[in-house]
């Protein structure tokens, strides 16, 4: 692997798993929604000597001699990040989409809040209250879902559940929802009730970005985000926030939650934003969510009922009750061809999540790796031929050879060769 020669010869044991890593990338359908593809220039930077660098604080205010040059990263980081979503105020610091949720809840909230968000087993995200998480023991969590009959998210009932609970924090946004979210209904609500909006657009982020998802910037006080879903960039989290909340957000971050900064990653977070800042990704996101409506129709065509009936975004999740299987099985039936998704709870759900009534797919990395329309209704083919028959280990075999090919079409960093 260009640069991993060094790794290759001192530690054979991790580059060996790093280069089984890398052929299951390449050799894989990659359809799990929150993963995607870097350009090598984000690798390069996430694999930089920044790594070496201390810089608790922030630029111009660092507790650490020899920041100059870190201090120029992330001040690049921030100016791109503001510039890509409009934002007043841009935090690149946060480790990722939980901590960047942490610091906003510990800028404003007090131990006991009332934060009213998405119920996890509708879509909502762990970080929004799971009973484990710090979410769910540190604050008083209450819940909206989406409708039995419908499946999306009735904004008159969450006007009803935040009148009658007055949260201090509402937050709009999930990890399994394939609809708009309307932020600025959202933000009505929140006004009326008295509480803060959060927005956590961690899944969206790049469609956002892109203009292929509205804005919950000029609506929300609050924005968090990962940098590795749809955005495209390195494992990391961010938050947008209005000026009045720069310094409340700032002390949450650091010393609030974390030390250091992860500066290698900040400065693949600058490199990332300014890739969503070229017109090329425009036209990838436009891509990612039509291959999202195309390999949803495609499974829909033959029999697999979408949940919410379809998808305006880059992921859907499916009903497989009708197929008599478990998400659980199914997941595992497609892994062993090379297609890798996840079980995924549907809406009401009577399974636990481990075993799951659903499969949750998105098309993010596909899409970076240059698949189009066509290529959504080989896979759609090939899933369906392995779901309906899930016995037939010598027709599975042929299909796994099939997956092979399509990928080898579509090559994953070309120049990364593997050393002997
Ligand atoms: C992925 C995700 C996050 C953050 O995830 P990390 O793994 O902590 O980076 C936060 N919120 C939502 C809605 C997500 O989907």
């Amino acid at each position: 692997m260009s640069g991993m020669k060094p790794l290759a010869d001192s530690d054979p044991a991790v580059y060996m798993a790093a280069m089984a890593e890398l052929a299951r990338q390449r050799t894989q359908i990659e359809l799990i929604a929150s993963e995607n593809v870097v350009s090598r220039a984000v690798l390069a930077a996430a694999g930089s000597v920044l790594t070496n660098k201390y810089a608790e604080g922030y630029p111009g205010a660092r507790y650490y001699s020899g920041c100059k040059a870190v201090d120029d990263i992330e001040n690049l980081a921030v100016q791109r990040c503001k510039r890509l979503f409009g934002a007043d105020y841009a935090n690149v610091q946060p480790h990722s989409g939980t901590q960047a949720n942490m610091a906003i809840f510990f800028s404003v909230l007090e131990a006991g809040s009332k934060i009213l968000a998405m119920d996890l087993a509708h879509g909502g995200h762990l970080s929004h209250g799971h009973p484990l998480n710090f979410s769910g023991r540190k604050y008083h969590i209450v819940t909206y879902g989406v409708e039995p009959d419908t499946e999306l998210i009735d904004m008159d009932r969450v006007r009803d559940i935040a009148l009658r609970e007055r949260p201090q924090m509402i937050i709009a946004g999930a990890s399994a929802y394939s609809r708009t979210l309307d932020f600025e209904a959202f933000a009505d609500i929140a006004r009326e009730v008295g509480a803060y909006l959060l927005a956590d657009m961690a899944h969206i982020a790049g469609l956002v970005a892109a203009g292929v998802h509205p804005s919950p910037v000029p609506h929300a006080d609050f924005v968090s985000s990962t940098t590795h879903k749809t955005l495209r960039g390195p494992r990391g989290g961010f938050i947008l926030a209005k000026k009045e909340h720069a310094k409340a957000i700032n002390r949450a971050v650091f010393p609030g939650i974390q030390g250091g900064p992860l500066m290698h990653v900040i400065a693949a977070k600058a490199v990332a934003f300014r890739e969503a800042l070229q017109p090329s990704f425009k036209e990838y996101a436009r891509q990612v969510v039509a291959n999202s409506k195309k390999l949803a129709a495609e499974l829909a065509e033959r029999g697999y009922r979408v949940v919410s009936g379809g998808t305006d975004n880059h992921q859907f999740s499916v009903d497989l009750r009708a197929k008599n299987l478990t998400g659980r099985d199914a997941s595992n039936l497609l892994e062993s061809v090379g297609i890798t998704v996840n079980k995924n709870l549907i809406p009401f759900d009577d399974k636990p999540p481990q075993i799951a009534s659903g499969l949750r797919l998105g098309t993010p990395a596909i899409t970076a790796r240059g698949m189009k329309e066509p290529e959504m209704e080989m896979i759609a083919d090939l899933i369906d031929r392995v779901l309906s028959e899930p016995t037939a280990a010598k027709k599975h075999l042929m299909i796994r050879a099939e997956v092979a090919e399509l990928c080898a079409r579509f090559p994953l960093y070309k120049d990364i060769e593997v050393e002997k």
